[in-house]
C-alpha cells in the first residue's frame, strides 16, 4: 500500500516524486513508456521562461515566475545543468512595440528583470537578428535546461530515496475503495489503481492518494474514476494535443544566437523560437497546431515550412544546412485555458496536476511546492526523512582534465573505450548509465542519459556498439532489446 501513488513520469510527476521523497512516505511512481521522460519533458523548447508573458491572475503565471527562482538551486543540487542564458522578445512594427510595453509592465509588476533596448542595442548583443527588428525586451532571468536530465535526476532521487518507479506500466483503470471514516486514517487506501505491463499481465497497486500527472492522457485518467469527468456534458475539463515542431542544428563551439529569441507572442502562444541548448545546439520551432491523435509526434513538410517562414522575422544566417534532426512534441492543453491543480471536488484524495501546457516546464518545481504544501499538508503528515541521500551526477569525462580522465581509465579501462565519435562518450560512461538508479534499459534511455548518438552521425556510428552494450549487461538478446525500444524509437522527441 502506498501512501501516493503518482501517475506520468513527466517533470511534472518526476518533480512531485522527487519533493515527496524528502518525507517519510511509501510513494509509487508509475508510467506507460519504458523510460522517464518519453512525453511532453522529452520534447519541447528547454526554457525556463521568465514569467513575463502569462495572463495575469493565472496559475501558469505564478507558478512560472516562483519556477524560475527556484530553478537554479535545485539543478545545482541534482548536479544538472542549468543555464540563466537570457531572451529577447523582439518587435518589428510600431504595434508589436506596444506589445512589449505591455510585456515590459507585467514583467515589472512580477519583479522579473527586464529591460528595453532599441535596435543598436540588441544587435550588440544578438548580431544575427532580422534586419525588420526595431525594439526588445531583454529578460536576463531566463534560463535553459536539459529537461529529460532533470527528469531522470529527480526520479533518481526518488528511487535513491525508498520510492518505487514502475515503468512500462499503463493505468488501466482506477477503483475507488469505500471510505475509512478518517481521511488520515494510515492503514486505509482509498484507490485500487490497475496497470499493465507490455506482457499483457495487470499488477494492481492501493494507494491512500493519487496524483494524477499523465500529461495529454491527464483528462481520460481522470475519467476513470469521476463520471462526472466521463461525461462530455459535466466534465471539469478536456485535454487537446497541440503540435510544434522543429528543426535542430549541430552544435558548435560558439552557438549563432546565446539568447533565446522570442516573437511577440500571439493567442496562438510564444511563437517560433530560436533557442541555444545547454550542449550548444540551436533549436528552431515551434509551430502550434490542434491535432486529435494524443500519439502523432511525425514531422510534416508544411509546419517545418512554416517555422522556417516564421523565424525569419526574428533571425537571420540561420544554418538550415546544418540542421541534424527535427522532432514535434504534444502540448498537453486544456479547455480551461490555465493549469488544472486542485484536488477533484468529486473525489476526494484525487488530485489533477493536469493541462500542464507550457510554461509547464518552468512552472513544474512551483507546482510541486504548491501541491505538497498547499493541498497536500493539511491531510498527511509529512515527517521529513533524516537519512536523505543525494545522487550522484551523471559522469562527463568531456569535462574532466586530461589527469582525472587517466585516473578513471586506470580505474576502469572502459572509460578509454570511445562508442560516440560525435559525443566522444565512452563506454564507462554508458555502463554507468545503464547501471545506476532508475537506469538505461534502451538504447534511447542511455542517448538520453550520456548522450551516444546526439551528435551528427545520430548514432549511425554508436548505435550497434550501444545496442552490444546493452544486450550484454542486460543479458538480452539484440531482438529483445530493440522489441522494447520499438515503441521510443518512433516517438523522435528532443532527445534528438
Ligand atoms: C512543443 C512544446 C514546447 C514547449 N516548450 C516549453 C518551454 O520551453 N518551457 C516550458 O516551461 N514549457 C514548455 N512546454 C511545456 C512543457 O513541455 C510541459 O508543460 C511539460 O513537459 C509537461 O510535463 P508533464 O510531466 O506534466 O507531462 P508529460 O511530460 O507529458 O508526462 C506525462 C507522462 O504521463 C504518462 N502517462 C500518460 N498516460 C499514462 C497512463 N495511462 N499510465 C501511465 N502513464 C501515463 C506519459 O507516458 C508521460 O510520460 C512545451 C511543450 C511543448 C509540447
Amino acid at each position: 500500500m502506498y501512501d501516493i501513488l503518482i501517475i506520468g513520469a513527466g517533470i511534472t510527476g518526476t518533480f512531485l516524486a522527487r519533493d515527496l521523497a524528502r518525507y517519510d512516505l511509501r510513494i509509487a511512481l508509475l508510467d506507460k513508456e519504458d523510460d522517464i521522460a518519453c512525453g511532453a519533458t522529452m520534447a519541447n523548447s528547454a526554457i525556463v521562461h521568465s514569467g513575463h508573458d502569462p495572463k495575469p491572475g493565472t496559475f501558469k503565471a505564478r507558478f512560472n515566475v516562483r519556477g524560475n527562482e527556484l530553478y537554479e538551486d535545485i539543478c545545482r543540487e541534482l548536479g544538472v545543468a542549468f543555464k540563466r542564458c537570457s531572451a529577447l522578445v523582439v518587435a518589428a512594427s510600431p504595434e508589436e512595440e506596444a506589445n512589449l510595453d505591455i510585456l515590459q509592465r507585467q514583467a515589472l509588476d512580477r519583479n522579473v528583470p527586464v529591460r528595453r533596448l532599441n535596435r543598436e542595442e540588441a544587435l550588440a548583443l544578438e548580431p544575427h537578428l532580422a534586419d525588420s527588428v526595431t525594439e526588445a525586451l531583454e529578460l536576463s532571468s531566463t534560463g535553459i535546461i536539459t529537461p529529460w536530465e532533470v527528469a531522470i535526476a529527480l526520479a533518481e532521487e526518488a528511487v535513491l530515496n525508498q520510492s518505487d518507479l514502475f515503468l512500462s506500466h499503463r493505468v488501466e483503470s482506477i477503483e475507488t475503495l469505500p471510505p475509512a471514516g478518517d481521511n488520515d486514517c494510515p492503514q486505509k487506501s482509498r484507490f485500487r489503481v490497475t496497470a499493465r505491463t507490455p506482457d499483457g499481465q495487470t499488477h494492481t497497486f492501493d494507494a491512500r492518494y493519487v496524483i494524477d500527472a499523465a500529461g495529454v492522457y491527464a483528462d481520460q485518467i481522470y475519467a476513470m474514476v469521476s463520471p462526472a469527468q466521463a461525461d462530455p456534458a459535466t466534465r471539469r475539463f478536456s485535454i487537446t494535443p497541440r503540435k510544434g515542431e522543429y528543426f535542430v542544428i549541430d552544435h558548435e563551439e560558439t552557438p549563432l544566437f546565446q539568447r533565446v529569441i522570442y516573437p511577440v507572442p500571439s493567442e496562438k502562444g510564444k511563437g517560433v523560437l530560436v533557442v541555444p541548448t545547454i550542449h550548444n545546439n540551436l533549436l528552431i520551432g515551434p509551430n502550434s497546431d490542434f491535432i486529435d491523435d494524443k500519439e502523432d509526434v511525425g514531422n510534416t513538410a508544411q509546419a517545418l515550412s512554416y517555422v522556417r517562414e516564421q523565424v525569419s522575422k526574428t533571425a537571420k544566417d540561420l544554418p538550415f544546412h546544418k540542421v541534424i534532426r527535427n522532432f514535434s512534441g504534444l502540448r498537453p492543453t486544456g479547455d480551461t485555458h490555465d493549469f488544472v491543480i486542485e484536488e477533484a471536488a468529486d473525489v476526494p484524495g484525487f488530485i489533477l496536476v493536469a493541462a500542464i501546457e507550457s510554461p509547464g516546464l518552468s512552472a513544474a518545481p512551483a507546482i510541486s511546492e504548491y501541491v505538497i504544501h498547499t493541498l497536500l499538508a493539511p491531510k498527511l503528515s509529512l515527517v521529513p526523512r533524516t537519512d536523505y541521500k543525494r545522487r550522484r551526477p551523471f559522469l562527463s569525462l568531456k569535462d574532466v582534465s586530461p589527469a582525472e580522465y587517466n585516473e578513471k581509465i586506470r580505474e576502469n579501462p572502459a572509460f578509454g573505450h570511445i562508442v560516440c565519435r560525435c559525443e566522444q562518450i565512452t563506454e564507462g560512461e554508458v555502463l554507468d548509465a545503464i547501471h545506476r538508479p532508475a537506469g538505461a534499459r534502451t538504447i534511447k534511455g542511455v542517448k538520453k542519459r550520456c548522450r551516444p548518438g546526439m551528435g551528427r552521425c545520430q548514432g549511425g556510428f554508436c548505435e550497434p556498439l550501444i545496442t552490444e552494450i546493452l544486450c550484454r549487461e542486460l543479458g538480452l538478446t539484440p531482438q529483445e532489446l530493440l522489441h522494447m525500444t520499438d515503441d521510443c524509437l518512433q516517438k523522435g522527441g528532443a532527445c534528438q
